[in-house]
């Protein structure tokens, strides 16, 4: 009975292994791909067969060289065939995005809102309706959607939210109206997914780093060899919770003198008197010494956070994301001089994603779901 099982499983790890190397590859040749994954060439000829099949891989013809004289067939992942569905709901904002097999943003839409104490069925109705808007933008682009990954300032167990206290909700169960699709729907915290969108689609961004995402929570991903940290009860990387001041305001934590609370979003905006993100840029930008002047001091301070942070992990970069991202030109030096000044030397890099980086970590998980398990994707087509 072991026979035929162990062949399945053996079939999916090389369809795995086949579609790795054709996505590391961007255009791979078959007698290519048979060298690089050691599998023979019919093994490889009849994999492929099916990756064509299921609209997972596509053949392109290589342009004619001088030393092959006619032009061979190469293969490449199909990007007209499979997407991922990227969702996020953070405190001041909803956002969908699609990404296709290569990784290329195909449709995007950020909505501005506050939800902290919104109900949570009212922000997952609205949010039903952006994940509907994309699906449809995706199949106008006769894109199929392989799943979907939701970002959530908080931790989460299967579909079920079960903690986010910056949105102020407990226990919420999610559902959302998609699509059926083979791998379903995900959740998983935002700034695990922003530290998995810079490594996937940031510009030459280290395998080990810790990014920062600054929103009006801030947090952490750490991300060692190419891989995501999340720690035994997969709490790692909370950041924002790293206590500054033992006697500093109460935390939504029950801690007191978190980080996030003398440096979030919310803290640098009271500091600077104004109302809102844009208008504190705008502020930095004309010179205005409250605005410079609360930024800096909140630089400082997640400087201090992350020199500790540098003697626990020694990562080759700290890459500054979301809303530090925007506000760089006037927090990076800051917190540069706060490295310096506890001997701590990692690269200091800005995301160049932004915002962005978390929504786009979730339609990449989509698409890395893809690519390691494409039997269950082709298992599903049927
Ligand atoms: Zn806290």
């Amino acid at each position: 009975m072991s026979g035929p099982v162990q062949h399945a499983g053996m079939r999916a790890s090389n369809l795995a292994l086949v579609l790795r190397a054709i996505a590391e590859a961007d255009a791979i040749t078959r007698a290519r791909l048979s060298t690089v994954t050691g599998l023979t060439k019919s093994s490889i000829s009849g994999l492929v067969t099916d990756l064509v099949a299921g609209g997972l891989v596509e053949e392109t013809l290589a342009p004619p060289s001088r030393d092959r004289g006619r032009p061979g067939t190469m293969l490449a992942l199909h990007r007209q065939g499979v997407a991922g569905l990227g969702l996020e709901v953070n405190v001041d904002y909803l956002a969908a995005l699609v990404v296709d097999l290569g990784g290329t943003v195909r449709y995007r839409h950020v909505a501005t809102r506050d939800n902290r104490g919104r109900p949570a069925q009212e922000v997952l109705a609205e949010l039903a309706g952006l994940a509907e808007a994309a699906t449809a933008a995706a199949a106008e682009q006769r894109l199929g959607l392989a799943g979907a990954c939701l970002a959530v300032p908080g931790a989460a167990d299967g579909t079920t939210i079960v903690r986010a206290p910056n949105l102020e909700w407990a226990v919420v169960p999610v559902e959302l109206p998609l699509p059926a699709t083979a791998y379903g729907l995900s959740i998983e915290n935002e700034a695990n997914l922003a530290a998995l969108g810079e490594l996937w689609f940031g510009t030459a961004t280290p395998r080990d780093f810790v990014h920062v995402s600054g929103e009006i929570g801030i947090g952490a991903g750490i991300v060692v060899g190419g891989e995501l940290f999340r720690g035994a009860h997969l709490r790692a990387g909370e950041l924002g919770h790293v206590i500054l001041d033992p006697d500093g305001p109460p935390c939504s934590c029950g801690g007191r003198g978190c980080l996030e609370r003398l440096a979030g979003l919310d803290a640098i905006l009271q500091a600077a008197g104004a109302p809102s993100r844009l208008e504190l840029e705008r502020r930095c930008r004309d010179g205005d010494d409250r605005a410079l002047g609360a930024v800096a001091d909140a630089g400082r301070l997640v400087g201090v956070a992350l020199a500790s942070v540098t003697n626990l992990l020694d990562p080759d970069a700290v890459v500054l994301g979301g809303v530090f991202a925007a506000l760089a030109p006037w927090l990076q030096p800051a917190v540069a001089d706060a490295l310096a000044d506890h001997a701590a030397k990692p690269e200091l890099l800005v995301s160049s994603l932004g915002p962005d980086a978390a929504v786009r970590g979730a339609a990449g998980a989509v698409v890395r779901q893809v690519i390691d398990d494409p039997a269950k994707f082709l298992g599903w087509r049927g």
